[in-house]
């Protein structure tokens, strides 16, 4: 058994529901691994975690990416062991300094490679990579419009998208996230205040082939409206909310449109496809087509400022929790 700091919530709510706690983890169970962690990751998911939008049974520390150093493995685990520098995106619980997960789950990180890159990319460059690769395989030329670019997924699928040959318009917020957004090669870069549909359409013609949008409810419509007919709207997060119900009419009416929900979860359920995509993100990011860009780094004590600092959109980037 070790005992841990870690952020607990014992009933769901805002950020204050977050107390820096100590807790006892287990030794390692049969395909167990126990990792002391170096770097957390943060993500949006975590705040539905917080909030309840998506339930888990309480009390609960939240966090699925990270990455450390194995301490102890259970019986049975051949994946990893004692002494590996390991990283992933489905380990439950790590806000803490320890982290207790199926061994399975973990790869290890290359050379090279350092810690906080691969907890920072884990969850955020596996989601870039199903959206680019694995949903529809974008193509050189392809347009895309990207939304949130400036944030965690967003900034690794513009840089990724650029690399690959597509055309990429990127939304955001500010005219200071506008900057970044540019800085990480995308063609074009629109204010989510302006009328984006009628702003995609001056730069494109007919509109963009796949609208790859993590903002949810406030920007449903205007993706289905920025796209050419036949095109894809691919909503994979709730930033602003979850998408309303909307009936498939609405996808003839604008255009004989495809829309598909994804969660990473599914693209990766095999050992053989998270390491396809453990291999394509590393490779990526080795070189140089996609980059870590840590915006921010927060002591774990802190997460829930972290929490309301992503929620307020104040950060730009993949963010780490230092375990402490
Ligand atoms: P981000 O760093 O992108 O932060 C979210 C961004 O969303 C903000 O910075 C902000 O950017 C934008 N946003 C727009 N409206 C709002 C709003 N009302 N409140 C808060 N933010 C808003 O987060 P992540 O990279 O962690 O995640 C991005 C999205 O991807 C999330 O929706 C997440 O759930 C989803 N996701 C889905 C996965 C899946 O498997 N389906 C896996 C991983 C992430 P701006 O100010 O520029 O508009």
């Amino acid at each position: 058994m070790v005992r841990t700091n870690a952020i607990v919530i014992r009933e769901t709510g805002g950020p204050e529901v977050m107390s820096y706690d100590s807790v006892d983890l287990p030794d390692p169970k049969p395909g167990q691994a126990l990792v002391k962690q170096t770097a957390i990751g943060l993500n949006f998911i975590d705040t539905y975690i917080r909030t309840g939008l998506y339930p888990a049974k309480l009390p609960t520390t939240p966090g699925f990416e990270g990455a450390g150093v194995v301490e102890a493995v259970g019986e049975g685990v051949t994946h990893v062991k004692p002494g590996d520098r390991v990283a992933y995106s489905t380990f439950s619980g790590t806000y803490a300094e320890y982290a207790l997960g199926p061994a399975d789950r973990a790869v290890k990180i290359p050379d090279g490679i350092a810690d906080d890159e691969a907890a920072a990319l884990m969850l955020k460059g596996m989601t870039a990579w199903m959206l680019l690769f694995e949903i529809k395989r974008v193509m050189p030329g392809d347009k895309l419009l990207i939304w949130a670019a400036a944030g965690g997924v967003g900034s690794i699928a513009t840089r990724w998208a650029k690399a690959l040959g597509a055309y990429v318009i990127g939304v955001t917020s500010t005219p200071e996230k506008a900057e970044l957004v540019k800085a990480n090669g995308a063609d074009a870069v629109l204010l989510s205040s302006e009328d984006v549909p009628a702003r995609v359409k001056e730069l494109t013609g007919k509109g963009v082939d796949i609208s790859i949008d993590g903002v949810g409810k406030d920007s449903a419509m205007d993706s289905l409206n920025s796209l050419r007919p036949c095109g894809l709207y691919i909503t994979f997060g709730n930033a602003s909310g979850a998408v309303e119900p909307m009936a498939p009419l609405v996808l003839q009416q604008k255009g004989s449109l495809m829309m598909t929900r994804p969660t990473l979860f599914h693209y990766t359920t095999t050992r053989e496809d998270l390491e396809r995509a453990a291999l394509a993100v590393f490779g990526a990011l080795k070189v140089g087509a996609i980059k870590a860009d840590i915006g921010q780094r927060y002591e774990l004590k802190d997460a829930a400022q972290a929490h309301r600092d992503l929620e307020g959109r104040s950060t730009t980037g993949s963010t780490i929790i230092v375990p402490s």
